[in-house]
């Protein structure tokens, strides 16, 4: 079939269309409506059809590859690998399920993952599918801060987590950013269990922690029965970062979910059952999320879990475990390739890489050069796609599993089916000619798999996605792009704080309130800055209380050093911005708004842009002053 049929199809029929892909997924009961759009922008999919998640992605491989593998848990750290068949997949399931109900969790609570990239984490969350309880996994280089707000707003009955995680060969230590994160919330999770790796020293608190092998000993052989969901349950929740300090419970159903999931991985991952699928992403992320767990499990596929570098022990390795598990597809971040391709060649053609069909690539914007130099070196298609935690699966790529199409360098592809992508000038709101800039934007509806609401907020999920443009009620991705004449499109960024440091989403607010709670500062601007590996990183301007504090160059490293500090403590070293600097002032408008554009623009040492509403143009001058320092 071309594709541009199959697109037209499920925008002008949807209901046909998404009614004829709801057949890749099993229904205990079928559904009796396709699509409930009468509370426009809010979408019900499927509605009145019972499913289950977990069912999908493990116990209806059973009869048919019970003994194949399922789940590959690989840590270079620990120097462990260990690979889970379907049959062995399903007991663990079970027996983590049962834990989880005799911890009194029950239909539609939440229970909150905090966890490193080891199997019981994949069990956790098919667990939570199974009983119908609402999964919010937490990345686990988030600490005590970030996980406290997350806390408090999922207000989970029970907390998953582990002593620790290791990276680059040493412990990160989880146990006591968890207890910390406890200690800040309001809100008080009853019980916490955890899984005990050896690496740290933990202290169970009496009461409320409980130790996950001894759980699990009391549970081996249980077998506890799929919670049929409607379709519309809540499956899970995700926290991302947006413009306030206040990151969103991105949440998303169940039934749309599977579905968007079955399809995308026929339609343009084109896994097949038996073969294997490696995504280097972390559970922490919507990419962990919907292929690294749920996807290629649904799609019958073993799923690799790994915990460690790309680098370690040698920048071959993953290499190796392509070659070794005959990985049909794999998904990275362009940051991973741009790490790799500072390491020497030769450790990648070591290896027979024939198994290898096509790298998928997502998370951040793909250079020209990163996209060229992997595609010489293993001979495969590299494949960008473009997304967001909000769809949870491709607004942009190219669906090769209907239509072999070409890829175009710097453009993440065509518009995927369900999306009614266009690009709306930002100020008129009309749509836009070929090759001209605008907001790249969805009209409604949403198709299956995109979240529901904001967790707990429905109007915050219409006023901030939906009510960007005046007269229309369109769902904004909050990136710049365009679209060629060929239906290419090229994103060129966000329009709003959120940056994006190696293919991990970060809100520039989040930062600044945490740089503020240092004693010493008293206001701060962080922007996101162009970086030759990571894409960008975070740099931040501060003003202080008592500049006089600032007595020589050491007593400014010392300060920088402090205020990177508080940063890792709060929120990791993952939100830790590259630079301080030490400001008297900051670019504002007349109104007080802070002008992070132009001093983003000028970190990247372009035009600061327009600046008839700054109010002192002096503060430009003392950024420059600062950079030069
Ligand atoms: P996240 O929700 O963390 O997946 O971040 C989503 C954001 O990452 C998008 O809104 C884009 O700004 C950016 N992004 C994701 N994938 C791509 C891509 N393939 N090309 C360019 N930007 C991307």
């Amino acid at each position: 079939m071309q594709y541009s049929d199959f697109y037209r199809q499920s925008i002008d029929d949807p209901i046909s269309f998404w009614a004829k892909e709801a057949k890749l997924i099993d229904w205990q009961q079928p559904f009796s409506e396709v699509l409930d759009y009468t509370n426009p922008p809010f979408t019900k999919w499927f509605v009145g059809g019972k499913t289950n998640l977990c069912h999908n992605a493990v116990d209806r491989w059973l009869a048919s590859q019970g003994e194949k593998p399922a789940l590959i848990a690989i840590s270079t750290e620990t120097n462990t690998e260990h690979t889970y068949t379907f049959n062995e997949l399903h007991a663990e399931v079970n027996r983590t399920a049962a834990m989880m109900l005799s911890l009194g969790v029950k239909k539609g609570d939440r229970v909150l993952i905090y966890m490193p990239m080891i199997a019981e984490a994949a069990f956790a969350m098919l667990a939570c599918a199974r009983i119908g309880a609402v999964h919010s996994v937490v990345f686990g280089g988030f600490a005590s801060k970030s996980l406290a707000t997350r806390i408090d707003d999922a207000k989970p009955v029970l907390v998953i987590s582990a002593d620790a995680g290791m990276r680059g060969g040493k412990a990160v230590p989880y146990k006591p950013l968890l207890d910390e994160a406890i200690a800040l919330a309001s809100y008080k999770p009853e019980r916490v269990l955890l899984v005990n790796r050896g690496l740290e020293a933990m202290t169970l608190a009496a009461g409320r922690d409980v130790d996950y092998a001894s759980l699990r000993e009391q549970h081996m052989d249980a077998e506890v029965p799929v919670t049929w969901l409607e379709s519309n349950d809540i499956s899970y929740i995700l926290y991302t970062s947006g413009t306030t300090g206040k990151p969103k419970g991105v949440q998303r159903d169940v039934g749309g979910h599977a579905v968007a999931l079955a399809s995308s991985m026929q339609h343009i991952f084109c896994g097949k059952p038996g073969e294997t699928y490696f995504a280097t992403s972390d559970i922490g992320w919507v990419v962990g999320h919907s292929y690294i767990v749920y996807g290629p499990l649904i799609a019958g596929m073993a799923t690799i879990m790994y915990e460690g570098t790309p680098i370690r022990p040698d920048a071959g390795i993953w290499w190796s475990i392509v070659e070794k598990y005959k990985v049909s597809r794999m998904f990275s971040a362009p940051t991973a390739v741009r790490v790799l391709k500072k390491h020497p060649s030769e450790l990648m053609r070591k290896y027979d890489l024939s198994s290898l069909k096509a790298l998928y690539l997502a998370g951040e914007p793909l250079d020209e050069t990163t996209s060229s130099w992997i595609a010489k070196e293993l001979g495969v298609p590299i494949i960008d796609n473009y997304w967001q935690t909000e769809t949870g699966w491709p607004i942009l790529t190219v669906a090769n599993g209907v239509e072999p199409t070409p890829t175009r360098l710097g453009s993440p592809g065509i518009t995927m089916y369900g999306f009614n992508v266009q690009i709306l000038n930002e100020s008129t709101g009309e749509e836009c000619a070929a090759n001209e800039k605008g907001v790249v934007v969805v009209k409604g509806p949403l198709p299956p798999g995109c979240m529901q609401t904001i967790y707990g907020d429905d109007q915050r999920f219409v006023q901030t996605y939906w009510s960007n443009f005046y007269e229309q009620q369109v769902y904004s991705t909050f990136d710049w792009g365009i679209r060629d004449a060929d239906g290419y499109y090229f994103i060129l960024g966000r329009t709003d704080d959120v940056i994006n440091v190696a293919g991990h989403r970060l809100g520039t607010r989040e930062i600044e309130e945490s740089i503020s709670s240092h004693p010493q500062v008293s206001e701060v601007a962080v922007v996101g800055v162009e970086d030759k590996l990571k894409g960008q990183v975070a740099v931040a301007f501060a003003i202080l209380r008592n500049p006089d504090l600032i007595v020589n160059a050491a007593a400014r490293m010392a300060l920088e050093g402090e205020v990177m500090a508080v940063v890792d403590k709060q929120l990791g070293a993952v939100a830790r911005p590259s630079r301080v600097h030490f400001v008297a002032m900051l670019p504002k408008t007349r109104s007080g708004k802070l002008l992070r554009r132009s001093i983003q623009a000028i970190c990247e040492g372009r035009d600061a842009g327009d600046l008839t509403t700054i109010e002192d143009p002096a503060s430009l001058v003392q950024i420059r002053e600062a950079l030069a320092l």
